[in-house]
């Protein structure tokens, strides 16, 4: 099957036209003809490669009433995504070659966007030895990406070894940063409003101290570190710090971290429960810059889908997490590109090129040029559109943005040349 773009604007830039034959672009140009190919009306559209999500919670296996591999690629798709990587805190957790390499399945057999297992740094996430690191990489799954996200690597010995295990691999390990001991019991980021709400705090430094190890430690032992949903302005400053030193390290925001802040808990509304907590209007402004300076790397969504017994609870016993996939584009144009912080070459530099290096994955984050696989986007800027969380794909409903207007929506994303939103639908 062979698809006509005609009149996209790629990157934001002049119309042209975009052809795709064999799950690759075959040209692109003015008033391009193809006989028999599918010709898709994209006038006015912002044309992007697909967006690469580095943090996602997929939630199968064993917690198929929050989310699926299914479900979840369905809603990846319909964020413009052509890969996501699966975290490993799953039921079991994926920390040997059969989990990871069950997830990579479904995510095949799913088809709506490339899943790409993370391992776990640990067995079991516990923080006391280290998982089989290289069974996983070698494994169909191919894992490059090892975090025990949800948790910390806390033991600096044991993070110490997992980043000499990950640099013969050409892996990276991604840390959730947070001091445990710093964040017993926390709810809410620690700051006045935390003090007036009643409601324990999560300070900035149990994330920073926890950076600021790690990047003297990558930097000794000459391993690749990639920091998780970075949360505060001291943690901007520090990755700043590191890499003009030469340290080997890389970072991700979260879109809800670069549009909310803490003045959301005032509701108690624990769809705002998220961790790391979010956080202040200056930290808010200072993770917009570090990502328009290219200090922090890349957008990563941290999808955390959860069913309603487990999030609309009080906030005290809520889980910690919110819905991303479908609204992280939609969400970074408001935060970077409406505000002039970013063009659109940026964000697909953020969103697909970066991430794609990180992890280490062929095919993905690759420009819109001919020759190059046919992962891409069509975003159309002008549209708004209100946040319904009923609509969503994904099976949860947490989403923070309920009841939003945010600028654009996907209209159509392209997985080496085939389809899997068309008219702003999923194709399965
Ligand atoms: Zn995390």
């Amino acid at each position: 099957m062979s698809y006509l773009i005609k009149g996209s604007q790629p990157y934001g830039g002049d119309a042209a036209d975009i052809l795709i034959k064999d799950g690759r672009i075959a040209a692109i140009g003015d008033s391009l003809s193809s006989t028999g190919a599918e010709v898709v009306d994209a006038a006015g559209l912002i044309a992007l490669s697909g967006l690469v999500d580095l943090h996602t919670h997929l939630r199968e296996p064993g917690r198929e009433d929050a989310e699926t591999v299914e479900t979840g690629s369905r809603a990846a798709a319909l964020g413009g995504f052509t890969a996501v990587h699966a975290m490993a805190n799953t039921d079991p957790v994926a920390d040997t070659a059969g989990v990871v390499e069950q997830v990579w399945r479904l995510g095949q057999e799913a088809g709506l966007v490339d899943v790409v297992p993370v391992g776990a740094v640990t067995v079991g996430l516990a923080g006391e030895r280290l998982a089989e690191l290289g069974a996983m990489a070698d494994s169909a799954a191919r894992v490059r990406v090892f975090s025990d996200d949800g948790h910390c690597v806390s033991d600096p010995a044991l993070m110490r070894r997992a980043l000499e295990y990950v640099k013969a691999l050409d892996g990276v390990v991604a840390q959730h940063a947070e001091e445990p001991r710093l964040t017993v019991g926390a709810q809410m980021h620690e700051g006045d409003r935390s003090a007036r709400l009643g409601l324990a705090g999560w300070p900035a430094a149990a994330e920073e101290a926890i950076i600021a190890r790690d990047v003297l430690l990558a930097g000794h032992v000459g391993a690749r570190l990639h920091v998780c949903h970075v949360s505060t302005a001291g943690s901007v400053e520090l990755l700043r710090w590191a890499k003009a030193r030469g340290v080997q390290v890389t970072a991700e925001v979260t879109p809800h971290h670069l549009l909310l802040t803490d003045a959301c808990a005032e509701s108690y509304d624990p769809v705002f429960k998220v961790n790391p907590p979010l956080r202040t209007d200056d930290d808010v402004q200072a993770l917009r810059l570090g990502l328009a300076d290219g200090t922090i790397d890349a957008v990563a969504t941290d999808h955390a889908p959860h069913a309603v017994e487990d999030k609309e609870s009080e906030w005290a016993q809520a889980r910690p997490g919110m819905l991303g996939l479908e609204q992280a584009l939609s969400v970074v144009v408001e935060a970077m590109v409406e505000t002039g912080l970013l063009d659109w070459q940026g964000v697909a530099d953020r969103m697909s090129v970066r991430p794609a290096v990180i992890g280490r994955l062929e095919g993905h984050g690759r420009p819109l040029a001919p020759g190059e696989p046919a992962n891409l986007l069509l975003f159309d800027p002008a549209t708004r559109v209100t946040v319904d969380p009923a609509a969503l794909a994904s099976r949860s409903r947490n989403s923070p943005y309920a009841g939003r207007e945010l600028p654009g929506r996907v209209i159509a994303t392209f997985l080496r040349g085939v389809p899997t939103v068309l008219d702003g639908k999923a194709v399965r």
